[in-house]
């Protein structure tokens, strides 16, 4: 799964519109402390489902809204939007059937946040499943955040199975299995 572009409106440090082209082969962002680099990391974790505070680096959902700074007054609202390319049609059908799939999400001030499929508005579990199939999910191992490394290394074994199910590519099935044990 190939991710072509991120735009950002709005999103923690990033309150006007932001696009980066992401080409094929390694992107690097550089950059001085505190410029945004880890922002946008996150922003691709949060747009592909991400929703725990530990990794948003926040105490709460709305966190990741502009919340003001340098004189500019705090946002209302924050989009993230993803595209990715869909040649070889790797999103399932039901996403759709063009060669780009664009997935937006979007949260609102106390309206909490909503997601879209190519315009369509589509459930959360939908667009974590989508990326968990494709082994680039919110909490895939190719994202590394800062710190965790050392994580990695103390992690416990169960912890680290999840790990390895995420590179094997089947976190979707385990996320299945796990859903159908709750019901
Ligand atoms: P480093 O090189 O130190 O890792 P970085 O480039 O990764 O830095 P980030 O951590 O991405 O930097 O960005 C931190 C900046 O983002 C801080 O200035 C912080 O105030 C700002 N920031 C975080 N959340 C918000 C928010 N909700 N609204 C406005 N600014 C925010
Ligand atoms: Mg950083």
């Amino acid at each position: 799964m190939h991710f072509t572009r991120l735009r950002l409106l709005g999103f923690k440090s990033f309150v006007d519109p932001t696009e980066l082209v992401i080409h094929q082969g390694l992107t690097g962002v550089v950059g001085p402390n505190g410029c945004g680099k880890s922002n946008l990391l996150e922003a691709l974790r949060w747009v592909m489902g991400e929703n725990r505070p530990s990794v948003m680096r926040g105490d709460g959902m709305e966190d990741v809204i502009f919340n003001g700074s340098g004189g500019r007054p705090a946002r209302n609202h924050a989009e993230v939007t993803l595209t990715v390319d869909n040649r070889n049609r790797t999103a399932p059908a039901g996403f759709n059937d063009d060669d780009e799939l664009t997935i937006v999400r979007r949260i609102v001030r106390e309206a909490g946040s909503v997601y879209r499929a190519n315009g369509k508005e589509t459930r959360a579990r939908d667009v974590a499943m989508l990326f968990a199939d494709a082994s680039t999910g919110a909490q895939s191992p190719a994202l590394v955040r800062q710190g965790q490394i050392s994580e990695l290394i103390n992690a416990r074994p169960k912890a680290r199975r999840r790990i390895l199910e995420e590179a094997a590519g089947i976190s979707g099935l385990y996320q299945r299995r796990h859903e159908a044990e709750l019901k």
